[in-house]
């Protein structure tokens, strides 16, 4: 839940119920926007009551079954809420029409991304509809914002990933260091969201699948020919991770 004055906005609401409690602890709180990434139960399980119980517009993405009624909104788009400007961003993969979210840095406050089902701390969603090529891009196209940006991951699956990443690059000395910190937080009960870009672009196997340690990993496990291409190693990586126990 993002705050500004006295109004509020969420973003992909599976439950209603953690909302409504948020709200009741802040009787001064409007919920004023309700922003969904994808059509997942899990994301818009609790649109409707909260819609009919507030009020709140709802925007989601053009190409995806949101309950109605809702903005449909497209690559480029922008959505103004609350004087907040959020660029939509198309990120096809874990669904057809994903979109996320990205808030530039405002005020002091560094950029934010909201970025669903696409990409989690040290790994990605899996590819229910879109294929690798697409998942690539859409990866690609987060990484290139800014280094600052807080990601906003829908799921808490930092440490399974990040087990994984370091079956991938069991030698990759920023990943221990952030695994090291990430179980240390999780062994608090805190949270290890949001995740700073930076960071995810030196230790999430999912935006490295050009360096050479990964590709040739992922060359290694999946026996890819030496002159598999990028979607080749970035579809192996994936179904590696599929895999892994
Ligand atoms: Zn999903």
């Amino acid at each position: 839940m993002l705050q500004v004055g006295a109004h509020a906005v969420v973003v992909d609401p599976g439950d209603a119920g953690p909302v409504f409690d948020a709200l009741a602890q802040r009787p001064d709180l409007t919920l004023a926007a309700i922003l969904v990434t994808h059509h997942h139960p899990d994301h818009t399980g609790g649109v409707a009551a909260l819609r009919e119980a507030t009020g709140a517009q709802v925007w989601g993405p053009a190409r995806e079954n949101i309950p109605e009624p809702f903005t449909p909104l497209a690559h480029g788009a922008q959505v103004d809420v609350l004087g907040l400007g959020f660029q939509v961003i198309d990120v096809p993969g874990h669904t057809a029409g994903h979109i996320a979210y990205f808030l530039p840095a405002q005020g002091g406050q560094a950029p934010l991304l909201f970025c669903g089902d696409t990409l989690f701390s040290g790994g990605c969603g899996r590819l229910f509809e879109g294929s690798p090529q697409q998942m690539l891009h859409s990866l690609d196209a987060l990484a290139a914002l800014p280094g600052d940006t807080r990601v906003c991951c829908a799921h808490e699956y930092t440490l399974s990933n990040l087990r994984f990443a370091q079956a991938v690059e069991p030698v990759n000395a920023d990943l221990a260091r952030y695994t090291a910190q990430c179980e240390a937080l999780r062994a608090q009960g805190q949270p290890t969201l949001p995740a700073e870009l930076a960071t995810e672009r030196r230790i999430n196997p999912f935006l490295r699948s050009r360096e050479a340690t990964v590709t040739a990993a992922v060359q290694q496990h999946a026996r890819l020919p030496a002159d598999a291409g990028e979607v080749a190693v970035f579809a192996a990586l994936r179904q590696w991770k599929n895999d892994f126990r």
